[in-house]
């Protein structure tokens, strides 16, 4: 069957002219075989009736969607890479193929493809990626999805039948074509790219479209580029804290990684962490420890500053100044919100819940590498403490550096307790996707073409997320 009835075409980044984005055709691949299909997201925006043969010539080859953009548009951006600015960048593997409407919320989505190919910002890259990356990229999501963070969303993943050559995986290795359903892929250095040719005019456009598009509560306000920040400044702060809450290091925080709209995207060497350690590093690249686990409000801070640089060419205010003031605050407010969530408890006032925050992260560095990230907020969700006491990791719970968090838990009231009548939460152990852990499900893919294990990972991973029940 095609497209649902409702399915609602909004292609509209066309509109902002050929200084945003260029044409682009896909490769055509020499296989296209189906290996991660997400039902569930394409139920939201009319796409889970298609049938797999025209899912494959939709996200395989690349026929245009109804309605939608003809050609696709490959955006055109600049970035700060590990800090040093690189003008050479851009879509150099990826394009906006679709811009549609969310169903239930109207609100505006894209789905973007990695590995479609080469476009006129792919340099010396093959415009490829490899079956590796985009599995690595679906449990990406899959599980940041369930733990509450604000992320793009595999959408199809499909092998392309090429052998690619990487540096950092065994090579020849296998390629894939991932489509990704995003809140727009509009970066941080989308903005950069116009100030670098000092055309505060195209910076006046581009505010203006993604007020239209992704902000349109902004709509009539006078500073436009200080409200826009003010607006990315408090989502950033959010999506930083989720990440924190999840324990997860995204690896490369470069300003072309940063979504206008406060959205985690583009997953590479991410990881998630076995234990708290705030200089745990992603990226095997990442020498200087940059972008470690614990430098990401700061990395984040840093690339609002450049976007907010770049904006100060559309405005002569104070309200720019202002609006990354707020990102301090709005972080903080943001991390007890999720941690909170994560332990499944009502907020109380705002000393208790920074108190409960500080432990946390206390038992964390007492708890040392005996006690992994994950099962603490398993153990504890919900504060229930006799649960906590006789599971697995009991004994750790009773030890003095644990007694504080304790004491702080036992005065706070669950939020939605009757989450735990879940068998879920009988299990001994909680879902984890360690880097190990990856490495295991992506071993009988490159032995045997076995995926069993993959999808009985992402099942797993679904089971998880009912359960917690974040969104
Ligand atoms: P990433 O590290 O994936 O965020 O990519 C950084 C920049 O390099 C972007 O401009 C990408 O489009 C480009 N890029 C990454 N990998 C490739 C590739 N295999 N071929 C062409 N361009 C690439
Ligand atoms: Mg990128």
């Amino acid at each position: 069957m095609p497209v649902s009835p409702i399915y609602r075409p909004d292609p509209r980044v066309q509109g902002l002219g050929p200084e945003f984005a260029d044409p682009v055709r896909a490769e055509v691949f020499p296989k296209t075989i189906l290996r991660f299909r997400n039902d569930r997201a394409a139920a939201t925006v009319g796409l889970d009736s298609l049938t797999a043969d025209e899912w494959i010539a939709h996200f395989g080859r690349f026929e245009p969607l109804p309605g939608n953009l003809d050609p696709p548009l490959a955006q055109r951006y600049h970035g700060h890479q590990f800090r040093n600015y690189n003008p050479d960048l851009g879509d150099g593997r990826g394009f906006t193929f679709a811009q549609l409407r969310e169903a239930e919320t109207g609100r505006l989505l894209d789905l973007g493809t990695k590995g479609s190919g080469r476009t006129p910002w792919s340099r010396s890259g093959d415009g490829k990626l490899t079956l590796k990356g985009g599995v690595r990229e679906v449990l990406a999501t899959a599980m940041l999805e369930a733990q509450g963070v604000p992320t793009s969303r595999s959408f199809s993943l499909i092998e392309t039948g090429e052998d690619l050559t990487r540096g950092d995986e065994p090579s020849p290795t296998r390629s894939s074509v991932l489509v990704r359903l995003s809140h727009g892929h509009i970066r941080f250095g989308s903005f950069q790219r116009h100030a670098f040719f000092e055309r505060g005019d195209r910076i006046t456009q581009l505010t203006d479209y993604v007020i239209a598009t992704y902000y349109p509560e902004l709509e009539g306000v006078n500073d436009r580029p200080a409200a826009l920040l003010q607006a990315v400044v408090g989502r950033s702060a959010r999506m930083t804290a989720a990440w924190m809450a999840a324990g997860f290091v995204h690896g490369v925080l470069n300003t072309d990684n940063m979504n206008i709209t406060g959205e985690s995207f583009d997953y590479g060497p991410y990881r998630f962490l076995p234990h708290n350690d705030p200089n745990f590093t992603a990226a095997y690249f990442d020498h200087s420890g940059l972008y470690s686990f614990g430098r990401q409000p700061e990395a984040v801070f840093w690339n609002l500053q450049q976007l907010a640089g770049s904006l100060s060419l559309a405005t002569e205010s104070d309200g720019l100044v202002e609006a990354l003031n707020g990102f301090g605050p709005a972080y903080r407010q943001a991390l007890t919100a999720a941690i909170l969530a994560r332990l499944g408890l009502k907020p109380r006032s705002e000393a208790d819940d920074a108190a409960l925050v500080q432990a946390t992260f206390k038992a964390f560095s007492e708890g040392g590498e005996a006690l992994r990230w994950e099962p603490l907020f398993f153990d504890w969700f919900c504060g229930d403490e006799a649960r906590a006491l006789t599971g697995v990791r009991g004994a750790i719970y009773r030890e003095e550096g644990f007694a504080e968090l304790r004491r702080l838990l036992a005065g706070y009231e669950a939020e939605r307790p009757e989450r735990l009548a879940d068998p879920w939460f009988a299990r001994p152990e909680p879902e984890e996707l360690l880097y190990d852990q990856i490495e295991a499900l992506w071993a009988p893919i490159a032995e045997r073409d076995d995926w069993s294990a993959f999808e009985a990972k992402l099942a797993s991973i679904e089971v998880a997320r009912l359960a917690w029940g974040f969104m």
